[in-house]
């Protein structure tokens, strides 16, 4: 019976977005307390009794988290010249499938109201 397991982790980081027009605050450099959710969904290991060792998530999560993202410019990093949190999904996505084949979905939280999921 297939099966979800979530883990959270966050960051803090700048950004601005260079597309949006003139006046708009998101052009402003600006900063956001990020929420980043993972989920990895199977089946459970008929032995352990669950999906993937919640330890395992974050030595996979916590090099991009830790060292790529937190208390960074985001619009220097390639691949996020305009990140939004679409974009910024999509990248971690990107990022973390090919070390956690059951990943199922990515979420991220800007502010406390304003997320994104993304899942292919
Ligand atoms: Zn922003």
């Amino acid at each position: 019976m297939p099966t979800t397991i979530s883990k959270s982790y966050t960051f803090e980081a700048a950004h601005l977005l260079p597309n949006v027009p003139e006046g708009h605050k998101c052009r402003r450099l600006h900063g956001h307390s990020y929420e980043v959710w993972i989920e990895v969904s199977g089946e459970l290991d008929p032995v352990f009794g669950w999906i993937k060792d919640f330890g395992d998530l974050s030595k996979i999560m916590k090099p991009i988290i830790d060292g790529e993202l937190d208390h960074r410019y985001l619009n220097e990093i390639p691949g996020l010249e305009n990140p939004t949190a679409e974009i910024i999904a999509q990248w971690l996505w990107k990022r973390v499938k090919p070390h956690l084949p059951g990943l199922s979905l990515v979420r991220i939280s800007e502010t406390c109201t304003s997320s994104c999921s993304f899942s292919e």
